[in-house]
């Protein structure tokens, strides 16, 4: 007979996968823990209606590989990890749910920390917060750090400073022009940024409340902001392209139409698939890995475990200025493209953690648990 280890052969590489089922409140979820080389999963969990355990749990899988990525790059002391509940979050909600999946996050025993991604609320963890000491990302009033776009808008200016600087020789943000597409939590505040320091920013969203929101602001500043449709946004003549709405912006159709030097922007999952990051490099467009760029969030969360400090946590996201140069140093000198310098630059880390296996041994431990305690 076949032997037949099917779920073992998705793991991958893979530490832990739970699948959590609570009949009495309907929750069923899976949490996947990637990799703890660098320190207890991190990842936000996610609600969605999915239409198959495949296809929930290929999301989860995927989603808490790139959680260890994002973790290296950004040197928080956390390793991959990610999520998902299984079910609409219009209809499927409630505190009890909430609560059963606090219940699930605290048998890990701090192996896994989470809280909000898509379909879940800072309010849904106020109810798994009641369950588990693992929840984080919780409102200040709660003991948790608050909004994560204001760090993540600091991450994508030091983003944009680090590439100015690789492609004029000096990181100043005025003096420049850029099309930012989207003005929401974080596009506002980078299109808010980029004005104070003077430059010239070409603008689109959907919603005419934020494009006459920015209009205000440029008046208040020396920048100048011009709006434009939303299908324009792509084949703007400006140095800087900068996504900040959804993924897959860069795609076969959009990249013919670029006419930019670099992309540096907040939006997760950038690039449609990997082809793209070739298509950019062969164009000569510098391309920010978003997962490094957009990383001020993570850092606040992975932050909280110190207590609350949103100074601390914004001069913390100056590691993105360093972390972005390397890269584009990296690529420069090797030939390949951005993304695949740093997803080499994260492997390494990790690699390299796991020969050196001191950091845990120190007097000063951390308190949370890890693999490698010894
Ligand atoms: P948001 O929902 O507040 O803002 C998105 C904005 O894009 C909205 O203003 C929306 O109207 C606009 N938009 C939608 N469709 C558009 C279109 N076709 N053209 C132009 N604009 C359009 O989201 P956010 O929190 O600002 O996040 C933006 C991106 O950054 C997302 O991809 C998110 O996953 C990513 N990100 C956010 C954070 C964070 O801390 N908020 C952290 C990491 C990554």
């Amino acid at each position: 007979m076949e032997k037949d280890f099917e779920l073992f052969d998705k793991m991958r590489a893979h530490e832990q996968v739970v699948f959590c089922n609570d009949p009495s409140t309907g929750l069923r979820a899976i949490i996947a823990i990637h990799n703890t080389t660098l320190g207890p999963a991190l990842g936000g969990c996610r609600m969605q209606p999915y239409n198959s355990m495949d296809e929930a749990l290929e999301d989860v899988l995927r989603l808490s590989k790139g959680m260890t990525y994002k973790c290296a790059a950004a040197d928080v002391d956390f390793g991959g990890g990610k999520a998902v509940i299984i079910g609409d979050p219009k209809t499927d909600k409630s505190p009890e749910l909430f609560r059963a999946f606090g219940q699930f996050v605290n048998s890990l025993a701090g192996r896994f920390y989470t809280g909000t991604d898509m379909g879940t609320a800072m309010e849904d963890f106020i109810h798994a917060s009641k369950e588990s000491n693992f929840i984080n990302g919780l409102p200040v009033e709660y003991g948790g750090g608050g909004d994560s776009s204001i760090p993540t808008a600091a991450g994508v200016l030091h983003g944009i400073k680090a590439t100015n600087y690789m492609l004029f020789g000096n990181e100043e943000l005025g003096g420049h022009s850029y099309a930012v597409q989207g003005l929401g939590k974080v596009g506002f505040k980078v299109a808010c940024g980029l004005l104070e320091a003077g430059a010239h920013i070409f603008v689109t969203d959907i919603s005419k409340e934020s494009l006459h929101a920015i209009e205000l602001k440029a008046e208040t500043t020396s920048g100048k902001v011009t709006v434009i449709a939303k299908e324009d946004i792509y084949s703007q003549p400006v140095d800087i392209f900068v996504p900040c709405a959804f993924g897959g912006i860069i795609n076969d159709n959009t990249i013919t139409q670029l006419k930019v030097k670099a992309i540096v922007g907040a939006a997760n999952n950038q690039l449609l698939n990997d082809k793209h990051g070739n298509m950019l490099h062969e164009k000569g467009i510098l391309y920010a890995p978003d997962y490094i760029v957009n990383s001020g969030g993570l850092i606040q969360v992975a932050d909280e475990l110190y207590g609350i400090n949103h100074d601390r946590v914004l001069a913390k996201t100056k590691r993105i200025y360093d972390a972005i140069l390397e890269v584009y140093k990296e690529a420069s000198n090797t030939g390949k493209t951005t993304e695949e310098s740093a997803n080499q630059m994260c492997e390494k880390r990790i690699a390299d953690r796991t020969k050196r296996n001191s950091f845990f041994t120190s007097p000063e431990k951390p308190k949370w648990s890890i693999r490698n305690l010894s």
